[in-house]
């Protein structure tokens, strides 16, 4: 399946809830969540029984669009997570928030991760003082993540030293002034913005 190119607010309408895609936009007034929160179409005000198997989906989908994850992406990190030591679940939770894109939007450098995953793909973005312009990167403890020095002065940048609002995240030590994060932990399977349900996603691929 091909990336979503329809409204990016319909996705938090289809799944109840903000999934905060763009960025200053979703603490602002003209939030649709907060206009119009219920799920988008002719019959989106209608009350639908929702069964195990659709309530497992939709959790799968609300991961997949927080993170701007494919399809295909999301099961190849599921398969890994199976595969690694500890709850399944949160092994996942915690490859999609160890992706470089994740964390440069963690860490304030950008307003969303869609802004985060194209400051990487242009190659505004180092890891350990090297450029690294690829989203899905995973990202390790002891990694600094900085921009390099010919992007300190893209006016995202600059915005960004005053400060994007973002919850802070216990496994990133940031420092804005100088537009560096260093990972001092393991993300964990907490999401300070959108509740996921782990176990769900893990029913799901286990029927
Ligand atoms: Fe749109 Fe952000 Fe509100 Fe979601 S949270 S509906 S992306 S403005």
């Amino acid at each position: 399946m091909g990336r979503y190119t329809g409204s990016v607010c319909k996705q938090c309408r289809r799944e109840k809830t903000k999934l905060y895609l763009k960025g200053e936009r979703c603490d602002s007034n003209s939030c649709s969540m907060d206009r119009r929160g219920y799920p988008p179409g002719e019959h989106g005000r209608r009350r639908v029984r929702e069964s195990d198997y659709l309530l497992q989906i939709r959790e799968k989908q609300k991961a997949r669009r927080v993170y701007g994850v494919r399809e295909r992406q999301f099961r190849t990190y599921y398969k890994q997570a199976l595969k690694q030591k500890g709850r399944t679940g949160e092994n996942l939770l915690r490859l999609l928030e160890s992706r470089l894109d994740n964390m440069v939007y963690r860490a304030g450098l950008a307003a969303s991760r869609k802004q985060a995953r194209q400051l990487v793909s242009h190659g505004h973005v180092t890891v350990n003082e090297r450029k690294v312009d690829i989203g899905s990167y995973q990202v390790k403890e002891g990694d600094v993540i900085g921009v390099a020095p010919g992007s300190k002065k893209l006016d995202v940048f600059k915005e960004a030293t005053r400060g994007f609002r973002r919850e802070q995240v216990p496994w990133l030590n940031v420092d804005l002034k100088n537009l560096a994060a260093t990972v001092i932990e393991k993300p964990d399977g907490y999401n300070p913005d959108v509740e996921i349900r782990d176990e769900m996603i893990v029913e799901l691929y286990s029927r």
